[in-house]
Order: structure tokens, then C-alpha cells, then sequence
């Protein structure tokens, strides 16, 4: 499956050649021309790889990629326009994983696209290896099973009764193996964005969850706190 590609820029004439040439090397390609459309796009797109324009209408690059580094890892390379080395350190603090300062080839760009791309893609390899065994619809973990189709978890065979949000918490947990996750990024994904309440929700869910899954709740190996941070799911 061809590599999606979304491209951040506000510069029309640069927007259009760097999809033509994108997409001549057959990747999938949507342009955006500022911040806030760049944020929805890549939300709903989930691209492999962002290629960002710093100085944009609406939202720079930094804070577009400071966003969006808190939700998904998808690369970012970022397109600077002068050749400061203030942009290269704030580009990178905030998540950028490579950048390229303007004026560049396409040629150059290709290099770093592919490059960032193949990273991604070995990256996904090593998630999807950590990720618990899949087969068909279920995630295993050990004698924990989330069933995807029927919405039902066991533990040693038996199903566990589950409110809906503890199983989507669970969920979430499992999709996320080995990540910490923040009680904000928790309840922005989980509950969504115009809930109402704090990130005490998310605690008492874990703690739920934890009296169900857990051998020992008290002193939890699958559901452990980040101090500082929040939660990781060990598995
Ligand atoms: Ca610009």
C-alpha cells in the first residue's frame, strides 16, 4: 500500500511542486495550507509522514508539531525558512524529526523523505512485534484476551464483566503497549474532547480496571504508573 503524505505549506507554488513531486514517486498526497487545517487533516489522515512548514497562517509548524506529538508518531519533517539554528533546535524540542532549510531541492527533499519513512516503517515493525501476539481478532496477553469483534475481554478463559469505557481503557492501553500515556492524552482519546470532568476519571477507571485484570491490584504489573507521567501498559 502506498505511504500517505500530508504536506503543510501556504507557499502555493512550493505546495504544488512538492505534491507533484511526491506524487510522482507514488505516494498518497493531501495539501493543506495552515495550521488549525493541518492539525484536522493529520488527525483524520493519520499520514506516515508530515512534511511541515514552520512559519504557517493560523498556527506555526512548532506548535502544530508540539500538538500532534502528543497524538500520533508520525514523522514530521520540518521545512524552515532561514538558516537558523534557532529554528533546527526549537523544530526538534518540539517533536520535528528531521527539517530542511529552504531553499532546497527536490532532490534533497526525496532523500529525506524516503529516509524518514523507512525509520517509520521499521518502527511499526517493532511495535506490532511488542504489540502482544495477534491472531485474527484478539490481542493476547498472556492469559489476558480482548476480543475485537465481540467487545469482550478473558483472564484464564473467563470474561470479565467490563463497563464500556474499562474496555475501551483497556483498549486504548493495549493499542499503546509499552508507551507512556498521559491522564490527559488518556481522557482526550478515550472520553473525547467535550468531556467533562478531570483526570481523576481516568485514575479511578485504572483502578477499576486493575481489580479486574490484575493478579495483585494493589502492586500492579499490567497497568503501571509513570511517576510523573501517567500510565503504561506493560501487557
Ligand atoms: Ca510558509
Amino acid at each position: 500500500m502506498p505511504e500517505t503524505i500530508l504536506i503543510v505549506e501556504d507557499e502555493p507554488a512550493l505546495q504544488e511542486t512538492l505534491a507533484y513531486t511526491l506524487k510522482k514517486e507514488g505516494y498518497l498526497v493531501e495539501t493543506v495550507g495552515d495550521g488549525r487545517s493541518a492539525l484536522e487533516t493529520a488527525r483524520r489522515l493519520r499520514p506516515d509522514l508530515i512534511v511541515l512548514d514552520v512559519m504557517l497562517p493560523a498556527l506555526d509548524g512548532f506548535e502544530v508539531a508540539r500538538i500532534l506529538r502528543k497524538e500520533m508518531s508520525t514523522a514530521i519533517l520540518m521545512l524552515t525558512a532561514r538558516d537558523a539554528e534557532i529554528d533546527r533546535v526549537v523544530g526538534l524540542e518540539v517533536g520535528a524529526d528531521d527539517y530542511l532549510t529552504k531553499p532546497f531541492s527536490m532532490r534533497e527533499l526525496l532523500a529525506r523523505v524516503k529516509a524518514q519513512l523507512r525509520r517509520a516503517r521499521l518502527l511499526r515493525e517493532e511495535i506490532a512485534q511488542s504489540r502482544g501476539s495477534m491472531e485474527h481478532d484478539r490481542l493476547i496477553f498472556d492469559n489476558l484476551v480482548i476480543n475485537l469483534t465481540r467487545r469482550e475481554v478473558t483472564l484464564d478463559g473467563q470474561v470479565l464483566a467490563l463497563k464500556p469505557k474499562e474496555y475501551e481503557l483497556l483498549l486504548f492501553f493495549a493499542e499503546h503497549r509499552g508507551q507512556m500515556l498521559s491522564r490527559e492524552f488518556i481522557l482526550e482519546r478515550v472520553w473525547g474532547w467535550d468531556f467533562i470532568g478531570d483526570s481523576r476519571t481516568v485514575d479511578v477507571h485504572v483502578r477499576w480496571l486493575r481489580q479486574k485484570i490484575e493478579p495483585d491490584p494493589s502492586n500492579p504489573r499490567r497497568i503501571v504508573t509513570v511517576r510523573g507521567g501517567g500510565y503504561r501498559f506493560e501487557g
